[in-house]
């Protein structure tokens, strides 16, 4: 029988398109993931994870964090 699902966990999806991890947990593995694969045909790769504001997930970034000096 055909059955609607009901999510009643909220979307997966980050306005920002980019792809949401529910914890640093998840993050940290995919981001370990992506280190040891290397940088193959991009030359960007995501190095490190952040907490996103808007849908408190987070997310993989390639933008080395600020060093203050
Ligand atoms: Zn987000």
């Amino acid at each position: 029988m055909p059955r609607r699902r009901t999510p009643h966990h909220p979307p997966t999806r980050c306005p920002t398109g980019k792809v949401r991890f529910r914890d640093r947990i998840a993050a940290g593995l995919a981001l370990a993931t992506i280190q040891r694969q290397g940088r193959q045909d991009r030359d960007k790769a995501e190095t490190r994870a952040y907490r996103c504001p808007t849908c408190a997930g987070w997310h993989l970034t390639s933008q080395l964090p600020r060093v203050g000096r």
